[in-house]
């Protein structure tokens, strides 16, 4: 009953596949049968050892390209050579620290152009594409979010509201999307080891490991698994935000 019939070739986009949980998404993804097309943007070489590396491990097909997420420009012109894509991760983000009453508009601007409406054009390109392909589901599309757009984070408002947006975005598109039989979830990460909390000292992120049930900091290769899993779990769920977060929220 009801099995999810997917395309032979299946192919992901994954955007900031460049680093920390887009690379392992990429990764995640070339192991369980997808050729790949990845961007990146201010580390185009790592991007490309990236690519080249999963092409001769996993003998699929990769591609690249290099550009900003928050640019509809890039964004269409990568769409306008793609003929086929099944899933699409929106993984490209960056984060914001500092008081409400210092931050200025380019960088709140900046935060949600590059987390909130790069996912607007990726999604609006992508919806077309998935409409062409004859498969159960048509395709699929998975937000990479944060338990801070749940519950919301000190210092981090603008990120907060950014992920938060994303996530009221994932349940309305979910709505629109489902008689088109193209499900659409998130995952709201929780403390997960990447670049992103660099800016952290040792001591910090102990305190912040204590909070968390499972008394850890999470591994990019754990975001990577559950994008895999939803990306094969049965088109009837869509609309969720999944957390993994080791317990923590
Ligand atoms: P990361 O290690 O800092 O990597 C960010 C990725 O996004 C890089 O590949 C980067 O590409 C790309 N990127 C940044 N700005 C971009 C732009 N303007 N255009 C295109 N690509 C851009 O961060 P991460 O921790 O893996 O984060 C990945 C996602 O997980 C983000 O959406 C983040 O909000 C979410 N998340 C992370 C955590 C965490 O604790 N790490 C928690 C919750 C949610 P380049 O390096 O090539 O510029």
């Amino acid at each position: 009953m009801g099995s999810s019939l997917v395309s032979e070739k299946k192919t992901a986009l994954v955007t900031g596949a460049s680093r920390g949980i887009g690379n392992a998404t990429a990764a995640a993804l070339a192991a369980a049968g997808y050729d790949l097309i990845l961007t990146g943007y201010s580390h185009p070489d790592k991007l490309e050892t990236i690519a080249h590396d999963l092409e001769k491990r996993y003998s699929r097909k990769v591609t690249t390209h290099v550009g900003d997420v928050s640019d509809p420009v890039f964004i269409k012109e990568m769409f306008s050579s793609m003929d086929h894509l099944d899933l699409l991760v929106n993984n490209a983000g960056i984060s914001y620290v500092g008081l409400l009453q210092d931050m200025s508009d380019e960088d709140w601007n900046r935060t949600m152009g590059v987390n909130l409406n790069s996912i607007f054009y990726t999604c609006r390109e992508a919806i077309p594409v998935f409409l062409r392909n004859d498969t159960d589901p048509a395709g699929r599309i998975i937000n990479i979010s944060s338990v801070w757009g749940i519950v919301g984070a000190a210092t981090e408002a603008a990120y907060s509201a950014s992920k938060g947006a994303v996530n009221a975005f994932t349940k309305a598109l979910a709505k629109e999307l489902a008689p088109s039989r193209i499900p659409v979830n998130a995952i709201a990460c929780g403390f997960i080891d990447t670049e992103m909390n660099g800016h952290l000292s040792e001591e910090e992120k102990q305190a912040v490991i204590a909070e968390i049930p499972a008394d850890r900091i999470g591994l990019p290769s754990e975001v990577a698994d559950a994008v895999v899993l939803a990306a094969s779990a049965p088109a009837y769920m869509t609309g969720q935000i999944i957390t993994v977060d080791g317990g923590w929220i």
